[in-house]
């Protein structure tokens, strides 16, 4: 595809695929992520074992990085602007020192992800304040820097792990589900049983949406084979207990709606999923919309998911809302082969509305 270029915004799971794809057609690419690496969030959380499999996360990312070495990549870098210029687009980009340039493409993709809802924004909790309380993310990088520790510098024997942190919470303006917190936080409760077998490990829940196949891998997997223990519960607090121990309080919503009042030596707060200042800098760069929980809207969520609403421009992975890891990888693909379809034929599909005939 000689002097076709795509500019692929963004290098986490589905900027890379997307990348990946376009590289094998034969089309050129443009990378431009913020960071000094490429691997998005995975890299710069160093997430350990993927579920539902319990795999590295290098066995996934590692060679989708090494898959974009044929790309021309701006690090530390963002994108301004996005003007139109024949069939396709002059974009500026901006590095770290300030340095601009320019680059015409011919299409764009925006792949630059998602960030974890900060637990400091859910005072209640605790988070940066009681010692021994962390994050779904801290604890990944705890678990591959093989580091799971108490501030005593002991193995927690007793763990808690809240559900919904940041999601399906009206209180911080998240009414939607993050998709992924459930089994991230059950994959996570196995690793850390699978380290420390004596350890109990409590998973409090609203409900579990560990949806289609992960229901055995997960769900019931880590209840008969490592016995995590499930409480349907509200919490309402945590407390600094003695030893720095954690006291949670709260009420079990299956049984009479009891009182509890429980220590544990580590609490791990399941924090979801939100755009992110890096991805609405994004957004507003190339001019595109956002949706009603603060996502980017594509053209038509059902049928166009990976078109945007500005002609040329495409979206794949978790700025159009929260996505595992292999949903990114298989919407970069989807938005590589539409962005194909556009510079070499022209293809922009428009949204079709059809009149319902009520009976
Ligand atoms: S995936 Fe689970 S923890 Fe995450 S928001 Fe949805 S229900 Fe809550």
């Amino acid at each position: 595809m000689a002097g076709e270029k795509v500019l692929v915004i963004g290098s986490g799971p589905a900027g890379l695929s997307a990348t990946k794809e376009l590289l094998n057609m034969g089309v050129d690419v443009v990378i431009v992520e913020k960071e000094s690496y490429l691997g998005g969030t995975p890299k710069k959380l160093k997430y350990s074992l993927l579920f539902p499999e319990l795999r590295p996360a290098s066995e996934v990312i590692d060679p989708l990085i090494k898959s974009a070495d044929g790309a021309k990549k701006y690090m530390e870098s963002i994108v301004e602007s996005a003007k139109p210029e024949g069939k396709g687009f002059v974009v500026t980009i901006k590095d770290k020192t300030g340095k601009t340039t320019t680059e015409k493409v011919s299409a764009i993709i925006a792949a630059s992800g998602f960030e974890h809802f900060d637990s400091r924004r859910k005072y209640e909790y605790g988070y940066g304040i009681i010692p021994n309380i962390y994050q779904i993310s801290d604890i990944e990088r705890m678990l591959s820097e093989n580091k799971l520790v108490t501030t005593k510098g002991t193995p927690p024997k007793r763990v808690a792990i809240l559900l919904c942190v940041g999601s399906r919470d009206a209180t911080v303006g998240n009414t939607y589900c993050s998709r992924v917190c459930c089994a991230v936080s059950i994959k996570q409760a196995m690793e850390i049983k699978q380290r420390i077998p004596d350890a109990v490990v409590h998973i409090y829940y609203m409900d579990i949406r560990t949806y289609g196949l992960m229901e055995d891998k997960l769900y019931w997997r880590s209840q008969l084979e490592y016995r995590v223990g499930f409480i349907r519960g509200r919490i309402s607090e945590f407390m600094r207990g003695p030893n720095d121990t954690v006291i949670i309080k709260g009420e079990d919503t299956m049984n009479l709606n009891r009182a509890l009042v429980v220590p544990y030596d580590m609490v791990i707060l399941a924090n979801g999923m939100e755009l992110g200042l890096g991805s609405k800098q994004v957004a507003k760069a190339l001019g595109l919309e956002f949706e009603e929980h603060g996502f980017v809207k594509p053209l038509d969520p059902d049928r166009l998911p990976v078109q945007s609403t500005r002609k040329g421009i495409f979206l794949a992975g978790a700025i159009t809302g929260p996505k595992t890891i292999a949903d990114s990888i298989t919407e970069g693909q989807a938005a590589a082969m539409k962005a194909y379809e556009y510079i070499t034929k022209g293809v922009w599909e428009e949204p079709v509305k059809v009149e319902v005939v009520e009976h």
